[in-house]
């Protein structure tokens, strides 16, 4: 590292990092007023995917009717397929070296209700290869049962956990799938389309519930996949089972998305399926879907676009892409490539490490954002380290400056997300707890601040009425409540 005679170097010079600072200030921020326009389009999205049946953001009525009751009790099964797990977020820089290697993990949990807000959970991990996201869809879910039976096999068998699947009888599962699927019943699902880059094949446009119970058939499990469910929705009901304050969920982590409790009178697209309209369902918005392919309302920058079009997905997930784990830290690269082909960042220097697609991870932003010393030290380890260049101060502080820019513009086109629910459903004036999970939510310094920050902007004063909290496990927990409350209407033939 060089901290002498830094103005000899081929090296920016503090005054130079500055302007060009200025510049990405002026592109990455995003004013109350622009905000609100966001919000104002985002409401009417909202209200379109709920009037018509296969819109943008598709509202997904998901058949989770209501809220649970807490007599929700007995041994659940859950498996939670798309949950992304970085653990590697705000680690210390040692501890980010040995473990860079962030993924999606295929979890299964099994869960004893204990009713009254009470559970215990036993869960195990299993990692997931590229090739796996990749490859053939049956093949997929085949591998999420032998991991089931595996699972099954360990723990259900143990004298000590109490727990025995009786002659004849099945154990009820709850299947967290967290990508776009259009529900026409609970255990019911198609796949609208793969999001945070998976892209398995023969997937799209199938019921997923059918395929993975045909998964679950070669295994001859003594399973009944009883409900699909969203990560959000589990997390929406997870959420309001220890806190009946809440009203509204969203995941900030590799994707990001919303549920929230709609009365069935006011999704009119449902209209002909002749349920009480005073009845209430859970809708699984899918917002990051918000602004696909026209681009009109958000403020997408030259990197954005570029994110976009490289994806295996263009024109998708617009509102995801800007704020998402899975894009935030390529978005950052972008910018640092483009100084250094105008000469400007490591002149002299090898830089093709940084070169290529997705090397900068998210967590590093959120690592930048962190470091405390005076001489950013972690920013230093983490350009050696893993891109093998040579840092200024003036530079690293321009990169934490920029991962802040980034980082908060995510925050608060999030918050733009919470307050079209909020202004849709009116719950300003009562105020209402946001349950809210997902890596950047949870790991991002600041992250949650500021998307506080960004409702007070869009709602003034008011805005502090909404409060977002760390939601209980929606995917684990939450998905076995859903199927928990699914059994009982099942059992009073409400289904
Ligand atoms: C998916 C959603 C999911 C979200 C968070 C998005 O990419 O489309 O279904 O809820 O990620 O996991
Ligand atoms: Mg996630």
């Amino acid at each position: 590292t060089r901290t002498q005679d830094e103005e000899d170097l081929p090296h920016a010079t503090k005054k130079t990092m500055a302007d060009h600072l200025r510049k990405y200030e002026s592109v990455f921020t995003l004013t109350p007023q622009r905000m609100r326009m966001i919000v104002d389009a985002f409401r009417e999205t909202l209200e379109l995917g709920l009037a018509k049946p296969k819109q943008t953001v598709p509202m997904i009525p998901t058949f989770v009717f209501g809220w649970p009751t807490g007599q929700e009790t007995g041994d659940i099964l859950a498996v939670d397929l798309g949950t992304s797990y970085l653990p590697l977020f705000a680690a210390p820089l040692i501890a980010l070296l040995s473990q860079f290697a962030g993924g999606t993990n295929l979890r299964v949990c099994l869960v004893t209700l204990q009713g009254e807000g009470k559970f215990e959970i036993t869960q195990t991990k299993y990692r997931l290869t590229e090739e796996q996201k990749q490859e053939d869809g049956q093949k997929l879910f085949d591998f999420c049962a032998e991991c089931l039976k595996t699972f099954v096999d360990t723990q259900l068998a143990d004298e000590n956990s109490g727990l025995k699947i009786k002659e004849g009888e099945k154990l009820p599962l709850g299947f967290t799938f967290s990508y776009p699927c259009s529900q026409e019943r609970i255990d019911h699902g198609e796949l609208i389309r793969w999001t945070k880059g998976f892209g398995a094949a023969n997937t799209e446009g199938q019921d997923v519930a059918a395929m993975f119970r045909k998964s679950l058939e070669k295994y001859d499990l003594p399973i009944e996949l009883t409900a699909l469910i969203n990560d959000t929705t589990g997390t929406l009901i997870a959420s309001h089972y220890v806190n009946p304050k809440t009203k509204i969920a969203v995941i900030f982590g590799t994707g990001c998305n919303a549920a929230y409790m709609e009365r069935v009178g006011d999704i009119p697209k449902i209209k002909n399926l002749g349920i009480d309209d005073e009845a209430a369902m859970a809708i699984n918005c899918e917002w990051g879907a918000f602004d696909s392919f026209e681009h009109e309302h958000l403020p997408r920058t030259k990197y954005d676009a570029i994110v976009d079009d490289t994806s295996n997905k263009p024109g998708e997930q617009a509102f995801e892409k800007l704020i998402s784990g899975r894009y935030l830290g390529e978005i950052l690269r972008l910018v640092i490539c483009e100084l250094i082909d105008e000469g400007v960042l490591f002149l002299g220097q090898n830089t093709y490490k940084l070169e290529a697609p997705y090397v900068f991870d998210t967590a590093f932003l959120s690592l930048m954002e962190s470091d405390p010393t005076d001489e950013l030290l972690m920013i230093i380890g983490i350009f050696t380290h893993f891109f093998a260049v040579e840092t200024t101060l003036a530079e690293r502080q321009f990169f934490r400056a920029l991962a802040k820019l980034i980082g908060r513009r995510a925050a608060r086109l999030s918050a733009c997300g919470i307050a079209a629910i909020v202004s849709k459903m009116e719950y300003l004036e009562e105020g209402c707890l946001v349950g809210a999970d997902g890596s950047l939510y949870n790991k991002y310094p600041g992250f949650a601040d500021r998307v506080h920050e960004g409702l007070v902007d869009v709602f003034g004063e008011k805005g502090r009425n909404i409060i977002t909290h760390h939601a209980e496990d929606g995917s684990g927990v939450g998905s076995a409540i859903i199927a928990a409350m699914t059994k009982i209407r099942k059992d009073a033939g409400l289904y």
